[in-house]
C-alpha cells in the first residue's frame, strides 16, 4: 500500500490519492455513474477526527472546493464514482435486489500513518438516483444526515467499530418525505461498505463465480491474514461471525439500538453501518423499539444479539457454495454464542468496575438487568452514578438510589454488589476512575440530536458542531457541558424516529 509522502503533515483536498479497488471488480458488481449535483451547497458540519484519519487538513472544510466535492457537485481527480449492487433480508423476509439507491462510492484513499487500516473508502450518501433507487429519490434529508454524522463520530469516540463521517453538506433543494424537507449529503468513510447482503446477492442468483470473487476481494483487502489458509472461506465466515458477536455485545453494553438490522445493513467488517432510526437506551426497557416503523419489535433492544446471529446464518447460507458442506458453515457459526456471552459479560464486569471474573458474575448481571427492567432508570445515568458508590458508605448512594422507584430492591442488589466488591478488595477511587473510563457520561440522546437539527433547519449549524465536540469526549466530565448529560425533557417523549430518512 502506498503511504502518503508526508504522513504527519495534513494535506489538501486535491492531494487525496484516489484508488478504486471496488470499481476494479467486474461490471456486474456495480454501476459506474456520477453523483447528481445539488443547487448551492453549504457546509453543515465536519469532523476533524475523521479528516485526520485520511490526513486531510481541517482547514480545508471552509473551501468551496471541499463543499462541492462532498455534495457531489465536483468529482475529485482519480475518483471513479459508482453505486454497488447488493440484496438482502429486510425484517426477516428475502427482499431481492437492493443496492446503493442513494449512496455513491467515490473510491478509496490512503489513511494517515498509525491508522489500523491502510485505506478508507469515501461514500456520498444522498447524492442522487442510481439504477438501484427503486421507488426512492436518491436523496437524504438534513435531519437524518445530521443524525448519521453525529452518531458515527460518537460511536467511534465510544470505541465501538463503526463507519465514520467526514462531513454533512446541505442544499435548500426540497425533498419530499411526510412533509417537505431539504436535501443533505453525508460523506461516510469505512475500509469497505461490503454487506452480508452483497454475498446473498450472488448466492440467490446462483452465481458462484461472482460469490467467490467477492469473498476473495474481501479477504485480500480486509482479512489478508486468511489469504493463504486452506479453509479461507470458512475462516472468513468464522471471523465475521466473531466480529458481529463482539459488536452486538458492545451495542448492548452501551445501550445502542440500530433500528434496522436487515442483512443489507450488516457490515462484512463487523462495523456499525447505515445509521437510520437508531437510539440510545434512556429509561431502561429491554423491549424498547427505537424504530417507529418496526411494529413487531423484530429489532428491539433485547433482540439484537439474536438478530446478529440470525444475520450471520443468512451470510453462512450465502457462503455455502464456497464451502465443503453445511457442517463446515455450521462449525464457523458455532462460535457466535460463546463469543457474544463472554464478551458481554466482560463488558458488564468493566461497567461494574469488577477486576476479576467470578463464577457467579452472570447472576449479579442478571439480577441487575431485572432491577433495571422493574425500575426503568436512565441507563447511561445509572452506570455513571454507580461509579460514585462507596463500599462502606451506603448514605452516599442517594443520587443513585433516587433513580429507583423500588428502593428496597435497589438496596438488595447494592448489597450483593458491595459483597462482590469487597471480595476483590475493590478501592473506591480506583474503581470510580476505571468505571468512568467505560461508562459514558454523554451519549447521542434523541432530544440532543433534535435540538441540533432544529437549529440547523434554520441555518444555525453551531449546535451540530457543539454536540459533536461534546460527544467526541464521552467519558470526560466536561463540567461546562453538564446539561448535555441531562435526562430528556418531557417534549422528547413525543419524538419518533422511523425509516423515513
Ligand atoms: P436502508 O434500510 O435505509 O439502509 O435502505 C434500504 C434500501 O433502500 C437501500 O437499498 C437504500 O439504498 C434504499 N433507499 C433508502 N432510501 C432511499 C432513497 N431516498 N432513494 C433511493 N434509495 C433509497
Ligand atoms: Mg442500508
Amino acid at each position: 500500500m502506498n503511504a502518503p509522502e508526508h504522513p504527519l503533515r495534513p494535506h489538501h483536498l486535491e492531494a487525496l490519492e484516489f484508488g478504486n479497488s471496488f470499481a476494479a471488480l467486474p461490471p456486474a458488481f456495480h454501476t459506474r455513474l456520477q453523483p447528481t449535483p445539488v443547487p448551492d451547497p453549504y457546509l453543515v458540519g465536519a469532523s476533524s477526527a475523521a479528516a485526520a484519519l485520511i490526513g486531510l487538513d481541517p482547514g480545508e472544510f471552509g473551501r468551496s472546493e471541499f463543499i462541492d466535492a462532498f455534495s457531489g457537485n465536483r468529482i475529485l481527480p482519480g475518483s471513479q464514482p459508482l453505486a454497488a449492487v447488493y440484496s438482502g433480508h429486510q425484517f426477516g423476509v428475502w427482499a431481492g435486489q437492493l443496492g446503493d439507491g442513494r449512496a455513491i462510492l467515490l473510491g478509496d484513499v490512503p489513511t494517515a500513518a498509525g491508522t489500523a487500516q491502510p485505506r478508507m473508502e469515501l461514500q456520498l450518501k444522498g447524492a442522487g438516483m442510481t439504477p438501484y433507487s427503486r421507488m426512492g429519490d436518491g436523496r437524504a434529508v438534513l435531519r437524518s444526515s445530521i443524525r448519521e454524522f453525529l452518531c458515527s463520530e460518537a460511536m467511534a469516540a465510544l470505541g465501538i467499530p463503526t463507519s465514520r463521517a467526514l462531513c454533512v453538506t446541505g442544499s435548500d433543494m426540497p425533498v419530499m418525505r411526510e412533509t417537505v424537507e431539504t436535501a443533505a449529503v453525508c460523506t461516510r468513510m469505512a475500509p469497505s461498505f461490503v454487506r452480508f447482503g452483497s454475498f446473498e446477492h450472488w448466492f440467490y442468483q446462483d452465481r458462484k463465480e461472482e460469490l467467490r470473487r467477492l469473498a476473495d476481494y474481501v479477504i485480500e483487502g480486509h482479512y489478508p491474514e486468511l489469504a493463504g489458509a486452506p479453509n479461507r472461506y470458512q475462516d472468513l465466515l468464522r471471523e465475521v461471525a466473531r466480529r458481529t458477536a463482539v459488536l452486538m455485545a458492545q451495542w448492548q453494553a452501551v445501550g445502542f439500538m440500530h433500528g434496522v438490522m436487515n442483512t443489507d445493513n450488516m457490515s462484512i467488517l463487523g462495523l456499525t453501518i447505515d445509521y437510520g432510526p437508531f437510539g440510545f437506551m434512556e429509561a431502561f426497557d429491554a423491549r424498547h423499539i427505537c424504530n417507529h416503523s418496526d411494529h413487531g419489535g423484530r429489532y428491539a433492544y433485547h433482540m439484537q444479539p439474536k438478530i446478529g446471529q440470525w444475520n450471520c446464518f443468512a451470510l453462512g447460507q450465502a457462503m455455502l457454495p464456497l464451502m465443503g458442506g453445511v457442517d463446515e458453515a455450521q462449525a464457523a457459526l458455532d462460535g457466535y454464542g460463546p463469543v457474544y456471552t463472554a464478551h458481554f459479560e466482560q463488558l458488564m464486569r468493566d461497567k461494574l468496575g469488577l477486576r476479576a471474573a467470578e463464577s457467579d458474575d452472570a447472576g449479579l448481571i442478571d439480577a441487575l438487568f431485572s432491577l433495571l427492567q422493574e425500575n426503568r432508570p436512565d441507563y447511561t445515568l445509572f452506570f455513571r452514578r454507580l461509579s460514585r458508590l462507596r463500599i462502606d458508605e451506603a448514605a452516599a448512594d442517594e443520587p443513585l438510589r433516587d433513580l429507583f422507584i423500588d428502593r428496597a430492591a435497589f438496596d438488595a442488589w447494592a448489597g450483593m454488589y458491595r459483597a462482590r466488591l469487597r471480595k476483590e478488595n475493590s478501592q473506591d477511587a480506583a474503581r470510580r476512575a476505571a468505571m468512568d473510563a467505560v461508562n459514558p457520561k454523554y451519549v447521542l440522546r434523541n432530544y440532543l440530536a433534535q435540538q441540533a437539527i432544529e437549529k440547523a433547519q434554520n441555518k444555525d449549524f453551531s449546535e451540530v458542531a457543539k454536540l459533536l465536540a461534546v460527544l467526541e469526549r464521552p467519558f470526560d466530565e466536561q463540567p461546562e457541558n453538564e446539561r448535555y448529560a441531562d435526562l430528556p425533557p418531557d417534549w422528547a417523549n413525543d419524538l419518533e424516529v422511523s425509516c423515513s430518512s
